[in-house]
C-alpha cells in the first residue's frame, strides 16, 4: 500500500455542484516540486481509498490544498465532496510527476495549457517564484466548457498580483488566458483551435509560436492531451522524455475508464 499521510481538512470551498476545493493541514516531512500530484483520498469501510491529485498548493505554502471534481458516482469523489472541517484525509508521502519546469529545455515563454481540474497543478507553478525567474512570460490558458467553471480568478488576478515577494514579477509575466467551449464569452473556443488559428497568440499579443522561445505544460482531459500533443508534435515541438528535456510536458487530468 502507499504510504500515507493522515492530515485534517482546513476548509472546503465548493465553487459549484461539479467543483471543490479541500484545504488540509501538511506533515512538515512531506517534500514534493510544484507541478507534482501524490494519491489523496479518505478511509471506506476500513480500508484506503486514494487517487492520484495534483498538489494545488505550493511546496512553501504549510498547508495542502487540492481542487477537485465531483463524480456523483466516482468511487472517492461521491464521498470526498461531503468532508468537513475537522475530517481526516490520507496523503501519500512521495508525491511525483512530469509538470516541472527545469524538465524543459531553457527557453522564453512558459504556455501552461489546462481543462478542468488540469487547471490544478498550475496553480502551484503559478505561485513559485522560480518560474518568473526562469521565464519572461508565463501564459496560463484555462479552458472549460462553461463560465462558472473558471475558478480561481481572484488568486489568479488578485492575491498573486498583490504578493508581497512575487506580485511585481507576477503582474510583469503572467499573463491569464481563460477560454470557455459551451456559452458566450470574450475567449470562446477549444484551446486547440485557439492555438492553431493563431487567435491565442494574437489574443495576448505574443509571437508566432516558435521552438526555439516557447516551452508547454499540458494537462487536461486524454483527448485534450491527444489532440493538443499532435498539433505541437506538428509545429515541430518535441515531448520531453526522461533525461531528455525538450519543449513540452504533458500530464493527464484524469483517467477514462
Ligand atoms: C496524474 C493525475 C492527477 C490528477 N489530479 C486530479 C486533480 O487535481 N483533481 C481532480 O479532481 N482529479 C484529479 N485526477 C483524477 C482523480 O485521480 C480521480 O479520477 C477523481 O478524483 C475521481 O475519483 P473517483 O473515485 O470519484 O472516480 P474515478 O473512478 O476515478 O473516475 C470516474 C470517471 O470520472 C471521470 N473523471 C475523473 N476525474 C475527473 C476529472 N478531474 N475531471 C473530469 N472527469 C473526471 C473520468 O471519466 C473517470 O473515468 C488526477 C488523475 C491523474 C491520473
Amino acid at each position: 500500500m502507499t504510504e500515507a499521510h493522515t492530515e485534517t481538512v482546513l476548509e472546503v470551498h465548493h465553487w459549484s455542484d461539479t467543483l471543490f476545493t479541500i484545504k488540509t493541514t501538511r506533515d512538515p516531512a512531506l517534500r514534493f516540486r510544484n507541478g507534482e500530484f501524490a494519491m489523496m483520498g479518505m478511509e471506506v469501510d476500513g480500508k484506503p481509498l486514494l487517487r492520484a491529485y495534483s498538489m494545488a498548493s505550493s511546496n512553501y505554502e504549510d498547508y495542502l490544498e487540492f481542487y477537485s471534481i465531483k463524480v456523483q458516482d466516482g468511487p472517492l469523489t461521491s464521498k470526498l465532496q461531503h468532508v468537513k472541517v475537522g475530517d481526516k484525509l490520507l496523503v501519500s508521502k512521495k508525491p511525483t510527476g512530469t509538470l516541472l519546469w527545469d524538465h524543459l529545455r531553457p527557453g522564453k515563454h512558459l504556455y501552461l495549457l489546462s481543462t478542468g481540474t488540469g487547471l490544478a497543478p498550475f496553480l502551484s507553478i503559478i505561485k513559485d517564484p522560480e518560474v518568473y525567474e526562469n521565464f519572461e512570460k508565463v501564459i496560463l490558458v484555462h479552458g472549460c466548457r462553461f463560465i462558472n467553471e473558471l475558478t480561481y480568478q481572484q488568486l489568479i488576478d488578485h492575491e498573486l498580483r498583490d504578493n508581497e515577494y512575487f506580485g511585481g514579477a507576477v503582474k510583469d509575466k503572467l499573463i491569464y488566458y481563460p477560454a470557455v467551449t459551451r456559452e458566450p464569452y470574450k475567449n470562446y473556443g477549444r484551446i486547440t483551435t485557439l492555438l492553431e488559428t493563431g487567435k491565442l497568440i494574437e489574443d495576448i499579443g505574443m509571437p508566432s509560436l516558435n521552438v526555439a522561445d516557447d516551452r508547454f505544460m499540458l494537462c487536461g482531459s486524454p483527448s485534450m492531451l491527444k489532440s493538443l500533443s499532435a498539433i505541437l508534435d506538428g509545429m515541430g515541438f518535441v515531448e520531453t522524455r526522461k533525461s531528455d528535456f525538450r519543449e513540452y510536458v504533458v500530464e493527464r487530468a484524469f483517467v477514462e475508464k
